[in-house]
């Protein structure tokens, strides 16, 4: 299986790349910056989410290769600590709808190709539970927002693509020990990223659309 994994050089995605490649899949984890640490059976790719033209050259890169699975993770928290009365600015929205969400169509759409020349594609994206209107506790309005765009992005692929055999699925990974998430947080990667693939796998056609936990629990809309 080839695996594409986007933000793969810390955190959850790190991690996902390095169980998935345990699991003999073919992985190509993308990265900003330096080339991250060296893990067996780990490529790896430059790839900044919001930007068109890196995204063509990923694309490139992986003419004619069959993608099996895309896991779209990479994504951005910058509003954690904002205030209402005079916080929020709008270039911040701008920053984290252009990687949160944007990027995340622009992986799917230049990826489109590979994806269909698996014959059997999925597409996974990493939201949050903070995706859910009926869980609205307040608070990170941009990310909020970021993630429940996303959300909304991956039921409607999940109409579009059924019809080329390709399933999408949205998850909520847990808290997760991470740069994001911090050090209290309740799960470490390891134990986000192992429930994670087990759902990636149970991924198909019939459930196709699905919005689940890391655990396995549908979450609500
Ligand atoms: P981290 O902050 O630890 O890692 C984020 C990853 O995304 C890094 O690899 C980072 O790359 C990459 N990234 C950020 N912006 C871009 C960009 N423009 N282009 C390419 N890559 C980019 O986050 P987590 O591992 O915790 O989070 C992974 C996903 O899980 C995110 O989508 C997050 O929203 C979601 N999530 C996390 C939770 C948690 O508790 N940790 C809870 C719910 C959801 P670089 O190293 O170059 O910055």
């Amino acid at each position: 299986m080839v695996a594409v994994i986007t933000g793969a050089s810390r955190g959850i995605g790190l991690e996902l790349a390095r169980q998935m490649a345990a699991r003999n899949s073919r992985v190509l984890g993308t990265h900003r910056g330096a080339v991250p640490a060296d893990l067996p059976g780990v490529d790896w790719h430059p790839l900044d989410v919001a930007s068109p033209e890196s995204h063509a050259a990923l694309s490139q890169h992986l003419d004619g290769t069959a993608v099996d699975l895309l896991v779209c993770n990479a994504g951005i928290y910058l509003d954690k600590f904002e205030n209402l009365a005079e916080g929020y600015p709008p270039a911040m929205w701008a920053e984290m709808f252009e990687t949160n969400v944007t990027g995340v169509f622009l992986s799917v759409q230049s990826l489109l190709p590979q994806l269909q020349q698996s014959g059997h594609g999925k597409i996974v994206i990493i939201s949050s539970q903070m995706a859910s209107h009926t869980r609205a506790p307040g608070r990170s309005y941009i990310y909020r927002a970021s993630k429940a765009a996303v959300l909304n992005l991956g039921r409607n692929l999940a109409t579009d693509l059924e019809g080329l055999g390709i399933a999408v699925g949205i998850y909520h990974p847990g808290w997760v020990q991470t740069d994001m998430g911090g050090p209290t947080a309740s799960l470490t990667p390891a134990e986000a990223a192992s429930g994670l693939m087990d759902r990636f796998e149970a991924l198909s056609l019939k459930t196709t659309g699905c919005f689940e936990t890391w655990d396995g629990h549908a979450h609500p809309y």
